[in-house]
C-alpha cells in the first residue's frame, strides 16, 4: 500500500504552498491530490488583488506576511508570482463609510500597520489617476498594497513543489478518509486510485470545501459564489507602470490596470450561493456604469475578456484554519482544515503557512487561530466571531 507523511487534499494556492512549507519543515513524502489539475480551481481564475489593509488584526497579519512572502520569493524559490506593489485605496462612498474607514485605519495603526493614512476626495482622485474627485469622500491608501498574477503564482507553488520532491497526483480525487477503530485518529486517505496510509492529513478545497468536507464526514460551512472579472480594451490612460487599485467595498466593485487596460471584478451579494455557471450581462451593466461613475475614462471602452468563476467564502469573511471537527464536536487527530475564504491571493501564502505549521507542529506563531477554527461556528454555519469589514460583500449565509 501507499504511505506518505502527509497527503495534502487539493492542488490550489492553499493546498500547493502548504506542501511547499511542510517539506520545508522536514515532512518526509508529501502527496497532494487533486481531482482536476494543479490550479485548475479558483486559483487560475483569481483577479491577483493583494492587499495588508485587512479588517481585523488577524487579517492585517496574514497580509503582511504574504506580501513579504511574494517579495522574497524569487530568492527563495528563484521564481515568483508576478507580484507589483501599486498602492491601494479602498473608497469611502457615504458618511458611514468614512466614520468606519477612519476607526480600521486606527485598528490597523495598531496592529502595526502604520503606513496606511486617509485621503480626502481631491488627494484620492490625485493620486490614484484616472480617478474622479466627485462620487466619494477619499478613503483608506496604502503604497504597498499589490496584485499577483495567478496562472503565474500557480506555476510558481508548482515548480516550488517539483523542486522539493513532492508529489503531485492530479485527476486523483480524495473519496474519504480511513480512521482508527475509534475513529479518534486519522490513518489513511481513500481516493479515486487507491488507499494511501498516513497519519497526517490537510483537507483544502476552496469553494468545494465543503463537499470535501462531506467526504471526510465533516459539516464545514464554507460557501460558493460566483464572482466575475472582466478586462476593458486598453487605452492611453492606462499605459502607465503604476496606477493604485481601488475599492468601492460599499458596492464590491474594484479595479486595477491590466495589460494596458482596465481589470474589474465584483460579487453580487443580492444573488444566491452557488456554483458560477454563466456571466449576468445585466449585472455587468449595472456595474459598468458604476464604474464609469468613479472612472469616466471607461465609458465606451470595449470588452477584452470576462469570466465568471467560483469563489470560497465564509460568513465572517475570515478563513478556516484548525482541525477536523465532526458535527458532534469530536476531533479527528491529525487531520486539518485550510480555507482562504476568497481572500487566498492576499492573504494564500500566510493562510498554507499556518496550515502547514498546524498540520506538522499542532501549532502556529504567524497569527492566533483562536477563533479560526470550525467551532466558532453553529449548526447553521453562522459564526460568533465579528466579520472582517473589508470584503466582498457575500451572501450573508454559507449555506
Ligand atoms: C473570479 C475570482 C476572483 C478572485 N479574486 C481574488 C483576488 O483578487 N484576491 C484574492 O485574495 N482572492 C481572490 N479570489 C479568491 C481566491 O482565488 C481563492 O480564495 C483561492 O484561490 C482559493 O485557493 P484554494 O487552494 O483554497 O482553492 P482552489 O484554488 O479552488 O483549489 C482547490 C482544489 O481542490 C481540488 N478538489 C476539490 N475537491 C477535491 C477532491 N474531492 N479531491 C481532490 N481534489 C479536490 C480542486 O480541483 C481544486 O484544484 C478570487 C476568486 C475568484 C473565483
Amino acid at each position: 500500500m501507499d504511505r506518505a507523511d502527509l497527503v495534502v487534499v487539493g492542488a490550489g494556492t492553499i493546498g500547493g504552498w502548504a506542501s511547499v512549507f511542510a517539506a520545508a519543515a522536514g515532512v518526509g513524502r508529501v502527496i497532494v491530490l487533486d481531482q482536476g489539475l494543479v490550479g485548475m480551481g479558483a486559483s487560475s481564475r483569481a483577479a491577483g488583488i493583494v492587499r495588508a489593509q485587512g479588517g481585523t488584526p488577524t487579517t492585517v497579519a496574514l497580509g503582511r506576511w504574504s506580501i513579504d512572502f511574494y517579495r522574497g520569493q524569487a530568492a527563495a524559490y528563484g521564481t515568483d508570482s508576478g507580484f507589483r506593489e501599486q498602492g491601494y485605496l479602498i473608497l469611502a462612498v457615504t458618511e458611514e463609510d468614512e466614520r468606519l474607514g477612519h476607526a480600521r485605519v486606527a485598528m490597523q495603526h495598531g496592529a502595526g500597520l502604520t503606513d496606511v493614512r486617509w485621503l480626502d476626495a481631491a488627494e484620492a482622485a490625485e493620486v490614484a489617476g484616472t480617478l474622479a474627485p466627485d462620487g466619494h469622500r477619499g478613503g483608506s491608501y496604502r503604497d504597498g498594497d499589490g496584485f499577483i498574477d495567478p496562472p503565474r503564482n500557480v506555476r510558481a507553488y508548482s515548480l516550488a513543489m517539483q523542486a522539493a520532491g513532492i508529489e503531485l497526483r492530479e485527476r486523483t480525487a480524495f473519496t474519504g478518509l480511513r480512521t482508527s477503530p475509534d475513529g479518534a485518529r486519522v490513518t489513511g486517505v481513500e481516493t479515486s486510485a487507491g488507499v494511501i496510509e498516513t497519519d497526517r492529513v490537510l483537507l483544502t478545497g476552496g469553494p468545494a470545501l465543503r463537499a470535501v468536507g462531506e467526504l471526510a464526514g465533516l459539516r464545514i460551512p464554507a460557501g460558493a459564489a460566483r464572482h466575475t472579472v472582466a478586462v476593458l480594451e486598453p487605452h492611453e490612460a492606462f499605459a502607465v507602470e503604476r496606477m493604485p487599485m481601488v475599492f468601492d467595498l460599499t458596492a464590491g466593485l474594484y479595479w486595477r490596470l491590466e495589460e494596458g487596460g482596465l481589470l474589474f471584478g465584483w460579487s453580487d451579494p443580492d444573488e444566491a450561493p452557488g456554483v458560477a455557471r454563466e456571466i449576468d450581462w445585466a449585472a455587468y451593466d449595472r456595474y459598468r456604469e458604476r464604474l464609469a461613475g468613479f472612472v469616466p475614462i471607461t465609458r465606451g471602452l470595449g470588452l477584452r475578456k470576462i469570466w465568471a468563476a467560483t469563489i470560497d467564502y465564509t460568513s465572517d469573511h475570515l478563513p478556516i484554519l484548525g482541525p477536523a471537527l465532526r458535527p458532534d464536536g469530536s476531533r479527528i487527530e491529525g487531520v486539518t482544515v485550510a480555507l482562504a475564504a476568497g481572500h487566498g491571493m492576499m492573504w494564500g501564502p500566510g493562510v498554507a503557512r499556518v496550515a502547514a505549521d498546524l498540520a506538522v507542529h499542532g501549532e502556529t506563531s504567524l497569527v492566533d487561530v483562536t477563533d479560526l477554527g470550525l467551532d466558532r461556528f453553529d449548526e447553521h454555519g453562522r459564526s460568533r466571531v465579528a466579520p472582517d469589514s473589508v470584503a466582498l460583500p457575500y451572501p450573508v449565509s454559507a449555506d
